[in-house]
Protein backbone atom coordinates (compact mmCIF):
# COMPACT_ATOMS: atom_id res chain seq x y z
CA UNK A 1 0.00 0.00 0.00
CA UNK A 2 1.00 3.51 -0.81
CA UNK A 3 0.45 6.98 0.54
CA UNK A 4 0.82 10.14 -0.07
CA UNK A 5 3.12 11.24 2.60
CA UNK A 6 3.10 15.77 2.15
CA UNK A 7 6.37 15.79 4.28
CA UNK A 8 8.57 14.06 1.57
CA UNK A 9 6.30 15.23 -1.27
CA UNK A 10 5.89 11.32 -2.41
CA UNK A 11 4.03 8.18 -2.24
CA UNK A 12 5.51 6.18 -0.08
CA UNK A 13 4.71 2.40 0.95
CA UNK A 14 3.11 2.17 3.89
CA UNK A 15 5.15 0.41 6.83
CA UNK A 16 3.90 0.49 10.21
CA UNK A 17 6.25 0.91 13.07
CA UNK A 18 5.00 -2.14 14.29
CA UNK A 19 3.86 -5.07 11.97
CA UNK A 20 -0.10 -5.27 11.84
CA UNK A 21 -0.75 -2.21 13.46
CA UNK A 22 -1.71 1.04 12.42
CA UNK A 23 -1.86 4.20 15.28
CA UNK A 24 -3.28 7.09 13.53
CA UNK A 25 -4.33 10.44 14.79
CA UNK A 26 -6.63 12.81 13.13
CA UNK A 27 -7.39 16.50 14.21
CA UNK A 28 -10.76 16.85 15.13
CA UNK A 29 -13.22 20.22 14.95
CA UNK A 30 -13.25 22.68 17.37
CA UNK A 31 -17.09 22.40 18.70
CA UNK A 32 -18.83 26.19 18.51
CA UNK A 33 -21.60 25.07 15.99
CA UNK A 34 -22.53 22.13 13.56
CA UNK A 35 -20.39 20.66 11.60
CA UNK A 36 -20.43 21.77 8.12
CA UNK A 37 -19.87 19.41 5.04
CA UNK A 38 -15.89 20.92 4.49
CA UNK A 39 -15.32 19.54 8.41
CA UNK A 40 -16.80 16.27 7.07
CA UNK A 41 -14.75 15.95 4.40
CA UNK A 42 -11.62 14.84 6.81
CA UNK A 43 -14.66 12.82 8.68
CA UNK A 44 -15.16 10.72 5.97
CA UNK A 45 -11.98 10.16 3.99
CA UNK A 46 -9.72 9.11 6.68
CA UNK A 47 -12.73 6.96 8.26
CA UNK A 48 -12.44 5.07 4.63
CA UNK A 49 -8.60 5.25 5.33
CA UNK A 50 -9.49 3.10 8.53
CA UNK A 51 -11.48 0.97 7.52
CA UNK A 52 -9.05 0.00 4.57
CA UNK A 53 -6.37 -0.25 6.64
CA UNK A 54 -9.10 -2.72 8.89
CA UNK A 55 -10.35 -4.51 5.55
CA UNK A 56 -6.26 -5.23 4.94
CA UNK A 57 -6.03 -6.83 8.49
CA UNK A 58 -4.39 -4.22 10.78
CA UNK A 59 -5.46 -3.03 13.59
CA UNK A 60 -6.09 0.22 13.64
CA UNK A 61 -5.74 2.56 16.59
CA UNK A 62 -7.47 5.68 15.83
CA UNK A 63 -7.32 8.50 17.61
CA UNK A 64 -9.35 12.19 16.96
CA UNK A 65 -9.84 15.10 19.37
CA UNK A 66 -12.26 17.63 20.01
CA UNK A 67 -11.26 20.88 20.81
CA UNK A 68 -13.27 21.90 23.41
CA UNK A 69 -11.56 25.27 24.30
CA UNK A 70 -11.23 27.81 22.10
CA UNK A 71 -11.84 31.82 21.71
CA UNK A 72 -14.73 31.08 19.13
CA UNK A 73 -16.51 28.46 21.61
CA UNK A 74 -16.38 31.45 24.36
CA UNK A 75 -17.39 34.34 22.40
CA UNK A 76 -20.50 31.52 21.71
CA UNK A 77 -20.68 31.06 25.61
CA UNK A 78 -21.19 34.61 26.21
CA UNK A 79 -23.17 35.16 23.18
CA UNK A 80 -25.21 32.76 24.40
CA UNK A 81 -24.94 33.40 28.08
CA UNK A 82 -23.89 30.00 29.23
CA UNK A 83 -20.95 28.46 29.84
CA UNK A 84 -18.16 27.32 27.52
CA UNK A 85 -18.76 24.01 28.54
CA UNK A 86 -22.24 23.93 27.93
CA UNK A 87 -21.27 24.92 24.07
CA UNK A 88 -18.47 22.16 23.40
CA UNK A 89 -20.45 19.43 25.14
CA UNK A 90 -23.75 20.36 22.82
CA UNK A 91 -21.99 20.52 19.99
CA UNK A 92 -19.67 17.01 20.57
CA UNK A 93 -22.91 15.39 20.49
CA UNK A 94 -24.24 16.61 17.90
CA UNK A 95 -21.52 16.07 15.74
CA UNK A 96 -21.59 12.77 16.65
CA UNK A 97 -24.77 12.37 15.37
CA UNK A 98 -23.83 13.74 12.45
CA UNK A 99 -20.76 11.52 12.28
CA UNK A 100 -23.35 8.25 12.71
CA UNK A 101 -25.54 9.82 9.77
CA UNK A 102 -23.01 9.62 7.55
CA UNK A 103 -21.79 6.09 9.08
CA UNK A 104 -18.49 7.54 10.57
CA UNK A 105 -17.03 5.09 12.55
CA UNK A 106 -16.29 6.40 16.19
CA UNK A 107 -12.35 6.67 17.01
CA UNK A 108 -10.99 4.51 19.38
CA UNK A 109 -10.62 7.30 21.26
CA UNK A 110 -11.82 11.04 20.88
CA UNK A 111 -9.96 13.04 23.43
CA UNK A 112 -10.95 16.29 24.81
CA UNK A 113 -8.54 18.93 25.35
CA UNK A 114 -10.28 20.30 28.79
CA UNK A 115 -9.73 16.45 30.26
CA UNK A 116 -6.15 16.56 29.45
CA UNK A 117 -4.44 19.85 31.12
CA UNK A 118 -2.23 17.90 33.20
CA UNK A 119 -0.46 16.26 30.19
CA UNK A 120 0.06 19.45 28.73
CA UNK A 121 1.35 21.39 31.65
CA UNK A 122 3.59 18.52 31.98
CA UNK A 123 4.57 18.70 28.02
CA UNK A 124 5.14 22.47 28.21
CA UNK A 125 7.58 22.51 31.42
CA UNK A 126 9.68 19.63 29.50
CA UNK A 127 9.92 22.12 26.91
CA UNK A 128 10.82 24.89 28.82
CA UNK A 129 13.07 22.77 31.15
CA UNK A 130 15.11 22.05 28.10
CA UNK A 131 15.62 25.12 26.22
CA UNK A 132 13.08 24.90 23.94
CA UNK A 133 10.23 27.27 25.31
CA UNK A 134 10.17 30.70 27.61
CA UNK A 135 7.51 32.25 29.63
CA UNK A 136 7.16 35.94 29.46
CA UNK A 137 4.90 37.23 32.03
CA UNK A 138 2.80 34.58 32.52
CA UNK A 139 2.42 33.42 28.65
CA UNK A 140 4.82 30.76 27.52
CA UNK A 141 6.24 30.76 23.69
CA UNK A 142 7.71 27.66 21.58
CA UNK A 143 11.41 29.09 20.11
CA UNK A 144 11.23 28.00 16.63
CA UNK A 145 14.93 29.26 16.35
CA UNK A 146 16.16 26.03 18.72
CA UNK A 147 14.37 23.62 16.20
CA UNK A 148 16.65 23.00 13.27
CA UNK A 149 13.67 20.92 11.64
CA UNK A 150 11.21 23.91 12.04
CA UNK A 151 9.65 23.81 8.63
CA UNK A 152 10.43 20.38 7.45
CA UNK A 153 6.57 19.51 6.49
CA UNK A 154 5.46 22.74 5.30
CA UNK A 155 8.63 23.68 3.40
CA UNK A 156 7.96 26.90 3.66
CA UNK A 157 10.52 29.59 3.29
CA UNK A 158 11.08 30.87 6.99
CA UNK A 159 13.20 33.86 6.77
CA UNK A 160 9.89 35.39 4.08
CA UNK A 161 7.41 34.16 6.66
CA UNK A 162 9.45 35.87 9.38
CA UNK A 163 10.10 39.23 7.55
CA UNK A 164 6.42 38.66 6.55
CA UNK A 165 5.58 38.12 10.40
CA UNK A 166 7.65 41.29 11.53
CA UNK A 167 4.91 43.74 12.36
CA UNK A 168 3.73 40.98 14.71
CA UNK A 169 6.31 41.99 17.45
CA UNK A 170 5.52 45.30 17.40
CA UNK A 171 1.31 45.25 17.98
CA UNK A 172 0.78 43.20 20.80
CA UNK A 173 3.22 40.11 20.58
CA UNK A 174 6.60 42.10 21.26
CA UNK A 175 7.02 39.98 24.05
CA UNK A 176 7.56 36.98 21.31
CA UNK A 177 11.95 36.36 20.71
CA UNK A 178 11.05 35.65 17.08
CA UNK A 179 7.77 36.62 14.94
CA UNK A 180 7.26 32.64 14.32
CA UNK A 181 7.75 31.42 17.97
CA UNK A 182 3.64 30.69 19.23
CA UNK A 183 2.04 30.20 22.19
CA UNK A 184 1.86 27.42 24.86
CA UNK A 185 -0.07 28.58 27.59
CA UNK A 186 -1.52 31.90 27.77
CA UNK A 187 -2.75 33.53 31.19
CA UNK A 188 -7.05 34.01 31.02
CA UNK A 189 -8.78 36.89 30.69
CA UNK A 190 -11.78 38.13 32.51
CA UNK A 191 -14.55 35.63 32.68
CA UNK A 192 -12.67 33.07 30.30
CA UNK A 193 -12.33 29.42 31.41
CA UNK A 194 -9.08 28.68 33.20
CA UNK A 195 -6.10 26.31 34.54
CA UNK A 196 -3.27 26.57 37.60
CA UNK A 197 -0.42 26.31 36.26
CA UNK A 198 3.17 27.17 37.17
CA UNK A 199 3.44 30.15 34.65
CA UNK A 200 -0.32 31.74 35.18
CA UNK A 201 -4.26 30.85 35.64
CA UNK A 202 -4.85 30.46 31.93
CA UNK A 203 -5.23 28.07 28.97
CA UNK A 204 -3.09 26.22 26.33
CA UNK A 205 -3.09 26.95 23.09
CA UNK A 206 -4.45 25.09 20.60
CA UNK A 207 -1.43 22.96 18.98
CA UNK A 208 0.27 21.57 22.58
CA UNK A 209 -3.43 19.73 22.81
CA UNK A 210 -2.90 17.15 19.74
CA UNK A 211 1.07 16.91 20.24
CA UNK A 212 -0.24 15.88 23.89
CA UNK A 213 -3.14 13.35 23.00
CA UNK A 214 -1.41 11.73 20.50
CA UNK A 215 1.43 10.87 22.58
CA UNK A 216 -1.18 9.92 25.64
CA UNK A 217 -3.37 7.30 23.35
CA UNK A 218 -0.98 6.47 20.77
CA UNK A 219 2.50 6.87 22.03
CA UNK A 220 5.61 9.12 21.20
CA UNK A 221 6.04 7.80 17.64
CA UNK A 222 2.90 7.59 15.24
CA UNK A 223 2.31 6.04 12.07
CA UNK A 224 -0.32 8.21 10.15
CA UNK A 225 -1.19 11.53 11.27
CA UNK A 226 -3.99 13.56 9.19
CA UNK A 227 -5.90 16.63 8.39
CA UNK A 228 -7.55 19.47 5.86
CA UNK A 229 -4.24 20.94 4.10
CA UNK A 230 -5.09 24.21 6.20
CA UNK A 231 -3.08 22.46 8.86
CA UNK A 232 0.06 21.89 7.38
CA UNK A 233 1.01 25.25 8.27
CA UNK A 234 1.41 26.46 11.40
CA UNK A 235 -0.53 23.88 12.98
CA UNK A 236 1.21 20.35 11.93
CA UNK A 237 4.43 21.98 11.74
CA UNK A 238 4.35 22.98 15.24
CA UNK A 239 3.07 19.73 16.50
CA UNK A 240 5.92 18.55 15.00
CA UNK A 241 8.19 20.82 16.77
CA UNK A 242 6.83 20.41 20.44
CA UNK A 243 6.36 16.67 20.08
CA UNK A 244 9.95 15.67 18.15
CA UNK A 245 11.82 18.23 21.08
CA UNK A 246 10.11 17.17 23.92
CA UNK A 247 10.35 13.47 23.27
CA UNK A 248 13.54 13.45 21.16
CA UNK A 249 12.08 10.93 18.60
CA UNK A 250 10.05 11.98 14.96
CA UNK A 251 6.40 12.38 15.81
CA UNK A 252 5.00 11.16 12.77
CA UNK A 253 6.28 8.46 9.36
CA UNK A 254 2.93 9.54 7.39
CA UNK A 255 2.02 13.04 7.13
CA UNK A 256 -1.94 12.88 5.03
CA UNK A 257 -3.59 16.00 4.13
CA UNK A 258 -6.94 15.95 2.19
CA UNK A 259 -7.19 19.19 0.02
CA UNK A 260 -10.59 21.51 0.41
CA UNK A 261 -14.36 21.42 0.19
CA UNK A 262 -14.89 24.17 -2.14
CA UNK A 263 -17.98 26.01 -3.35
CA UNK A 264 -18.06 27.92 -6.42
CA UNK A 265 -14.35 27.03 -5.68
CA UNK A 266 -13.71 28.86 -2.86
CA UNK A 267 -12.84 26.90 0.49
CA UNK A 268 -15.86 26.27 2.27
CA UNK A 269 -15.80 27.81 6.13
CA UNK A 270 -17.27 29.14 8.78
CA UNK A 271 -15.62 32.83 8.27
CA UNK A 272 -16.39 33.67 4.65
CA UNK A 273 -19.83 32.18 5.59
CA UNK A 274 -20.03 30.20 2.25
CA UNK A 275 -21.15 26.44 3.68
CA UNK A 276 -24.07 24.06 4.47
CA UNK A 277 -23.76 22.18 7.67
CA UNK A 278 -24.41 18.36 7.52
CA UNK A 279 -27.46 18.53 9.28
CA UNK A 280 -28.77 21.20 6.76
CA UNK A 281 -27.43 18.47 3.78
CA UNK A 282 -29.12 15.86 5.81
CA UNK A 283 -32.78 17.40 5.52
CA UNK A 284 -32.30 17.14 1.56
CA UNK A 285 -30.31 13.98 1.10
CA UNK A 286 -29.54 10.51 2.88
CA UNK A 287 -26.20 11.10 4.45
CA UNK A 288 -25.20 8.46 2.46
CA UNK A 289 -25.14 10.26 -0.56
CA UNK A 290 -23.15 13.21 0.71
CA UNK A 291 -20.35 10.62 1.75
CA UNK A 292 -20.24 8.68 -1.59
CA UNK A 293 -20.14 12.41 -3.32
CA UNK A 294 -16.69 12.88 -1.13
CA UNK A 295 -15.42 9.96 -2.02
CA UNK A 296 -16.32 9.99 -5.20
CA UNK A 297 -13.04 12.11 -5.84
CA UNK A 298 -9.25 11.86 -4.78
CA UNK A 299 -8.93 13.29 -1.15
CA UNK A 300 -6.14 15.23 -2.36
CA UNK A 301 -8.33 16.70 -4.86
CA UNK A 302 -10.21 19.61 -4.32
CA UNK A 303 -13.76 18.90 -4.54
CA UNK A 304 -16.48 21.59 -5.57
CA UNK A 305 -19.95 21.03 -4.21
CA UNK A 306 -22.79 21.11 -6.64
CA UNK A 307 -26.42 20.32 -6.42
CA UNK A 308 -25.64 18.31 -10.24
CA UNK A 309 -23.11 16.33 -8.68
CA UNK A 310 -24.45 15.54 -5.31
CA UNK A 311 -27.65 14.34 -7.63
CA UNK A 312 -25.14 12.30 -9.39
CA UNK A 313 -23.78 11.04 -6.59
CA UNK A 314 -27.67 9.86 -5.59
CA UNK A 315 -27.82 8.06 -8.91
CA UNK A 316 -24.97 6.17 -8.13
CA UNK A 317 -25.92 4.98 -5.37
CA UNK A 318 -29.15 4.13 -6.39
CA UNK A 319 -27.66 1.90 -9.31
CA UNK A 320 -25.39 -0.57 -5.87
CA UNK A 321 -28.68 -0.41 -4.19
CA UNK A 322 -30.31 -1.43 -6.91
CA UNK A 323 -28.28 -4.28 -8.42
CA UNK A 324 -28.11 -5.45 -4.31
CA UNK A 325 -31.29 -5.31 -4.15
CA UNK A 326 -32.23 -7.61 -7.10
CA UNK A 327 -29.86 -10.21 -6.25
CA UNK A 328 -31.76 -9.81 -2.88
CA UNK A 329 -34.88 -10.69 -4.84
CA UNK A 330 -33.37 -13.75 -6.91
CA UNK A 331 -31.93 -15.31 -3.43
CA UNK A 332 -35.50 -15.00 -2.33
CA UNK A 333 -36.96 -16.74 -5.32
CA UNK A 334 -34.20 -19.27 -6.00
CA UNK A 335 -34.52 -22.72 -5.32
CA UNK A 336 -31.55 -24.21 -2.28
CA UNK A 337 -29.29 -25.29 -3.58
CA UNK A 338 -27.90 -25.88 -6.63
CA UNK A 339 -31.09 -26.12 -8.25
CA UNK A 340 -31.00 -24.25 -11.05
CA UNK A 341 -29.03 -26.77 -12.36
CA UNK A 342 -31.17 -29.44 -12.40
CA UNK A 343 -33.61 -27.03 -14.09
CA UNK A 344 -30.86 -27.16 -16.87
CA UNK A 345 -30.55 -23.56 -17.11
CA UNK A 346 -27.53 -22.18 -18.91
CA UNK A 347 -25.40 -19.34 -18.57
CA UNK A 348 -25.15 -16.24 -21.00
CA UNK A 349 -21.63 -17.95 -22.40
CA UNK A 350 -24.11 -21.02 -23.42
CA UNK A 351 -21.92 -23.22 -21.86
CA UNK A 352 -24.40 -25.27 -19.86
CA UNK A 353 -23.55 -25.82 -15.96
CA UNK A 354 -22.01 -28.56 -14.63
CA UNK A 355 -23.92 -30.10 -11.23
CA UNK A 356 -21.20 -29.03 -8.35
CA UNK A 357 -19.45 -32.27 -7.93
CA UNK A 358 -16.84 -30.83 -5.18
CA UNK A 359 -19.15 -28.84 -2.64
CA UNK A 360 -16.80 -27.81 -0.12
CA UNK A 361 -14.21 -27.03 -3.30
CA UNK A 362 -12.57 -23.99 -1.92
CA UNK A 363 -10.40 -23.31 -5.01
CA UNK A 364 -11.51 -19.69 -4.61
CA UNK A 365 -12.50 -19.30 -1.77
CA UNK A 366 -15.00 -20.97 1.03
CA UNK A 367 -18.10 -19.21 -0.75
CA UNK A 368 -17.80 -21.22 -3.40
CA UNK A 369 -19.33 -24.36 -1.75
CA UNK A 370 -22.57 -25.02 -2.91
CA UNK A 371 -21.97 -23.72 -6.29
CA UNK A 372 -21.47 -25.57 -9.84
CA UNK A 373 -18.39 -26.31 -10.80
CA UNK A 374 -18.80 -23.31 -13.57
CA UNK A 375 -20.30 -20.53 -11.05
CA UNK A 376 -16.93 -21.17 -8.69
CA UNK A 377 -15.21 -20.76 -11.93
CA UNK A 378 -16.82 -18.02 -12.95
CA UNK A 379 -16.31 -16.63 -9.32
CA UNK A 380 -12.43 -15.82 -10.01
CA UNK A 381 -14.21 -13.21 -12.81
CA UNK A 382 -15.97 -11.65 -9.57
CA UNK A 383 -12.71 -11.66 -7.28
CA UNK A 384 -10.67 -9.64 -10.00
CA UNK A 385 -12.90 -6.60 -9.00
CA UNK A 386 -12.04 -7.20 -5.32
CA UNK A 387 -8.60 -7.14 -6.67
CA UNK A 388 -8.74 -4.04 -8.85
CA UNK A 389 -10.65 -2.00 -5.91
CA UNK A 390 -7.60 -3.33 -3.79
CA UNK A 391 -4.93 -1.79 -6.41
CA UNK A 392 -7.11 1.56 -6.49
CA UNK A 393 -7.23 1.59 -2.37
CA UNK A 394 -3.93 0.70 -2.50
CA UNK A 395 -2.38 3.28 -4.69
CA UNK A 396 -2.68 6.33 -1.99
CA UNK A 397 -6.94 5.54 -1.08
CA UNK A 398 -7.83 6.21 -4.62
CA UNK A 399 -11.60 5.97 -3.95
CA UNK A 400 -12.66 7.12 -7.24
CA UNK A 401 -11.33 4.35 -9.40
CA UNK A 402 -12.05 1.73 -5.98
CA UNK A 403 -15.66 3.06 -6.83
CA UNK A 404 -15.20 2.25 -11.03
CA UNK A 405 -14.43 -0.61 -9.60
CA UNK A 406 -17.29 -1.46 -7.60
CA UNK A 407 -19.85 -0.15 -10.57
CA UNK A 408 -17.89 -2.94 -12.83
CA UNK A 409 -19.06 -5.20 -10.46
CA UNK A 410 -22.22 -4.11 -10.55
CA UNK A 411 -22.90 -4.15 -14.27
CA UNK A 412 -21.22 -7.56 -14.35
CA UNK A 413 -23.91 -9.05 -11.67
CA UNK A 414 -26.84 -7.16 -13.62
CA UNK A 415 -25.95 -8.48 -17.20
CA UNK A 416 -23.99 -12.35 -15.66
CA UNK A 417 -26.36 -13.17 -12.91
CA UNK A 418 -29.74 -14.49 -13.12
CA UNK A 419 -32.16 -16.83 -11.84
CA UNK A 420 -30.42 -19.60 -13.50
CA UNK A 421 -27.79 -19.54 -10.87
CA UNK A 422 -27.42 -21.49 -7.64
CA UNK A 423 -28.30 -19.37 -4.44
CA UNK A 424 -24.49 -19.71 -3.32
CA UNK A 425 -23.63 -17.82 -6.49
CA UNK A 426 -25.93 -15.43 -6.11
CA UNK A 427 -25.27 -14.80 -2.26
CA UNK A 428 -21.45 -14.50 -2.94
CA UNK A 429 -22.01 -12.40 -5.23
CA UNK A 430 -24.34 -9.52 -4.08
CA UNK A 431 -22.11 -10.05 -0.76
CA UNK A 432 -19.28 -9.13 -2.63
CA UNK A 433 -20.60 -6.05 -3.36
CA UNK A 434 -22.09 -5.26 0.01
CA UNK A 435 -18.87 -5.88 1.54
CA UNK A 436 -16.85 -3.72 -1.10
CA UNK A 437 -19.16 -0.88 -0.26
CA UNK A 438 -18.82 -1.53 3.26
CA UNK A 439 -15.20 -0.75 3.24
CA UNK A 440 -15.55 2.63 2.05
CA UNK A 441 -18.74 2.98 4.66
CA UNK A 442 -21.05 2.98 2.19
CA UNK A 443 -24.27 0.85 3.07
CA UNK A 444 -25.15 -0.81 -0.23
CA UNK A 445 -28.50 -3.08 1.81
CA UNK A 446 -31.54 -1.65 2.17
CA UNK A 447 -32.19 -1.48 6.04
CA UNK A 448 -34.31 -3.79 7.10
CA UNK A 449 -37.51 -2.94 9.00
CA UNK A 450 -38.62 -4.69 12.21
CA UNK A 451 -41.29 -7.42 11.90
CA UNK A 452 -44.08 -6.53 14.61
CA UNK A 453 -43.28 -10.00 15.76
CA UNK A 454 -39.55 -9.02 16.60
CA UNK A 455 -40.60 -5.93 18.18
CA UNK A 456 -42.55 -7.82 20.24
CA UNK A 457 -39.91 -10.27 21.05
CA UNK A 458 -37.69 -7.50 21.96
CA UNK A 459 -40.18 -6.02 24.37
CA UNK A 460 -40.78 -9.37 25.99
CA UNK A 461 -37.12 -9.63 26.58
CA UNK A 462 -36.84 -5.97 27.20
CA UNK A 463 -39.36 -6.49 30.37
CA UNK A 464 -37.45 -10.01 32.03
CA UNK A 465 -34.49 -7.90 32.08
CA UNK A 466 -35.61 -5.26 33.97
CA UNK A 467 -37.52 -7.76 36.01
CA UNK A 468 -33.45 -9.39 36.27
CA UNK A 469 -32.56 -5.93 37.10
CA UNK A 470 -30.30 -6.08 33.98
CA UNK A 471 -31.30 -2.21 33.30
CA UNK A 472 -28.13 -2.54 30.99
CA UNK A 473 -29.62 -4.64 28.66
CA UNK A 474 -32.98 -3.03 29.27
CA UNK A 475 -31.62 0.37 28.20
CA UNK A 476 -29.61 -1.75 25.07
CA UNK A 477 -32.94 -2.58 23.61
CA UNK A 478 -34.80 0.16 24.16
CA UNK A 479 -32.38 2.29 22.03
CA UNK A 480 -32.30 -0.53 19.44
CA UNK A 481 -36.25 0.10 18.97
CA UNK A 482 -35.43 3.87 19.16
CA UNK A 483 -32.79 3.41 16.05
CA UNK A 484 -35.43 1.73 13.89
CA UNK A 485 -37.96 4.72 14.69
CA UNK A 486 -40.14 2.66 17.01
CA UNK A 487 -40.78 4.74 20.66
CA UNK A 488 -41.98 2.76 24.03
CA UNK A 489 -44.69 4.11 26.00
CA UNK A 490 -44.48 2.09 30.13
CA UNK A 491 -48.45 2.37 30.68
CA UNK A 492 -50.51 1.13 32.93
CA UNK A 493 -51.90 -1.59 30.74
CA UNK A 494 -48.32 -2.99 30.09
CA UNK A 495 -45.44 -1.73 27.35
CA UNK A 496 -47.17 0.02 24.23
CA UNK A 497 -44.82 0.64 21.09
CA UNK A 498 -45.87 2.93 18.14
CA UNK A 499 -43.61 3.30 14.77
CA UNK A 500 -42.80 6.93 14.39
P1 LIG B 1 -11.69 23.22 12.18
O1 LIG B 1 -12.88 22.97 13.05
O2 LIG B 1 -11.77 24.47 11.37
O3 LIG B 1 -10.38 23.11 12.96
O4 LIG B 1 -11.64 22.05 11.11
C1 LIG B 1 -11.69 20.68 11.38
C2 LIG B 1 -11.14 19.91 10.23
O5 LIG B 1 -11.87 20.22 9.02
C3 LIG B 1 -9.67 20.23 9.90
O6 LIG B 1 -9.01 19.02 9.54
C4 LIG B 1 -9.78 21.15 8.70
O7 LIG B 1 -8.61 21.10 7.91
C5 LIG B 1 -10.96 20.57 7.97
N1 LIG B 1 -11.63 21.51 7.05
C6 LIG B 1 -12.20 22.70 7.37
N2 LIG B 1 -12.74 23.28 6.26
C7 LIG B 1 -12.53 22.42 5.23
C8 LIG B 1 -12.88 22.42 3.83
N3 LIG B 1 -13.57 23.41 3.28
N4 LIG B 1 -12.50 21.37 3.08
C9 LIG B 1 -11.83 20.34 3.63
N5 LIG B 1 -11.47 20.27 4.93
C10 LIG B 1 -11.81 21.29 5.73
ZN1 LIG C 1 -4.25 18.87 15.68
Amino acid sequence: MKVFNTQTRRKEEFEPLVPGKVSMYVCGPTVYNFIHIGNARPMIVFDTARRYMEHKGYEVNYVSNFTDVDDKIIAKAIEEGVTAQEISERYIAECKKDMEGMNVKPATTHPLATQEIDGMIEMIQTLIDKGYAYDVDGTVYFRTKKFKDYGKLSHKNLDDLRSGNRSLLVTGEDQKEDPLDFVLWKPKKEGEPSWPSPWSDGRPGWHIECSVMAKKYLGEEIDIHAGGEDLIFPHHENEIAQSECCNGKPFAKYWLHNAFLNIDNRKMSKSLGNFFTVREISEKYDLQVLRFFMLSAHYRSPLNFSAELMEASANGLERIRNAVSNLGYLLENAPAGSASTEQGTEKDSGAPMAQNTAAGNTSVSGQSAGMTAAEQAEFANVMAFETKFDEAMDDDFNTADAIAAIFELVKYANSNVSAGNTKAFIQAVRDEIVKLCDVLGIIAEEQQELLDEEIEKLIQERQEARKAKNFARADEIRNQLLEQGITLLDTREGVKWKRA
